[in-house]
C-alpha cells in the first residue's frame, strides 16, 4: 500500500490579518505537527510576514498564467515562490465560476507553477446541478483531462483537491462515503495517465470542513487530508483539524 504523508491546507481568501498571522504562527509552531504537511495559502501580501513558521509551507491562491511582464495587478509563480511560496492553488471553483477561470487557463497557470517549482494544489468538484444529474464523475473526469490528459508529467508534481462546489463556504460537507468516492473516482482516472503518480499522489478534500467532520473524512482511504476555508481562519479549530490528520 502507498504511503501518503497528509497534508491540511489553510485557504484564507481574501481574509486574514497581520495579527492573525501571528496567532497562527504561535500556535501551529508549537504543537506537534510531526507526521503530516501543513500548508497555509493566506492573501499573498501576508506570505512574508510568516517568518517563524519553519514548520509550515506557505502557498499563494492563484498565479498568473504568464511568466513575468506587463500583465498589471497580477503575480508570477516566481514572485509567489520569493515571498515565501512552495505551493499554489489552482482552480478553486471560486476562480472558475468568479473570474471565468477555464481548463485552457488553468493548463497553462499548472504549467506555469510546476516549471517554477511551485506546487499546484489543483482544485477539481462538481456542482450541485451537476451532482443531482448524476454527472459528478464525468465533471470531475473532464476538469482532471484538461490538465493531465495530455500533460501526465505534472502530475507527479500536483496535489489535487476534491472541492464539491455545494459544499464550500456551506456549512454542508460531503459525507465521508460520498467524498471517497469522488476521490476513488479521481484516482482511478488520474492512474490512467500515470498509474504509479496517480497511486502516490496527495487527494484533499475539501468544502466545510471542520473540527467535528475532519477525523470521519481523513479516515478514509483516498483522502489525504484537507483544504480548509472558513474554519482555517479560527487557529485553535484549524489546529485541530490538522491533529485529526495524524490520528
Ligand atoms: C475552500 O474555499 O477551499 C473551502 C473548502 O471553504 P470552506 O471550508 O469554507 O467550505
Amino acid at each position: 500500500m502507498t504511503q501518503r504523508t497528509p497534508l491540511v491546507a489553510a485557504n484564507w481568501k481574501m481574509n486574514g490579518s497581520k495579527a492573525l498571522v501571528a496567532e497562527m504562527t504561535t500556535l501551529l509552531t508549537r504543537a506537534d505537527l510531526q507526521g503530516i504537511d501543513v500548508l497555509l495559502c493566506p492573501p499573498a501580501t501576508l506570505l512574508p510576514l510568516f517568518t517563524q513558521a519553519e514548520k509550515l509551507a506557505l502557498g499563494g491562491q492563484n498565479l498568473s498564467q504568464f511568466q513575468a511582464g506587463a500583465y498589471t495587478g497580477e503575480l508570477s509563480a516566481s514572485l509567489l515562490q520569493q515571498a515565501g511560496a512552495s505551493y499554489v492553488l489552482v482552480g478553486h471553483s471560486e476562480r472558475r465560476t468568479l473570474f471565468a477561470e477555464d481548463d485552457e487557463l488553468l493548463l497553462a497557470k499548472v504549467q506555469q507553477a510546476v516549471s517554477t517549482g511551485l506546487t499546484p494544489v489543483f482544485c477539481v468538484g462538481e456542482n450541485l446541478q451537476q451532482r443531482q444529474q448524476e454527472k459528478t464523475t464525468e465533471v470531475l473526469a473532464k476538469q482532471l483531462a484538461a490538465v493531465y490528459a495530455s500533460h501526465p508529467e505534472l502530475l507527479a508534481k500536483s496535489v489535487i483537491a476534491y472541492e464539491p462546489v455545494w459544499a464550500i463556504g456551506t456549512g454542508e460537507a460531503a459525507t465521508p462515503e460520498q467524498a471517497q468516492q469522488a476521490h476513488a473516482a479521481i484516482r482511478q482516472q488520474l492512474a490512467r495517465y500515470d498509474a504509479t503518480a496517480a497511486s502516490k499522489v496527495r487527494i484533499l478534500y475539501g468544502g466545510s470542513v471542520n473540527a467535528g467532520n475532519a477525523g470521519a473524512l481523513f479516515s478514509e482511504a483516498d483522502i489525504d487530508g484537507g483544504l480548509v476555508g472558513g474554519a482555517s481562519l479560527k487557529p485553535a479549530e484549524f489546529l485541530e483539524i490538522c491533529l485529526r490528520a495524524k490520528d
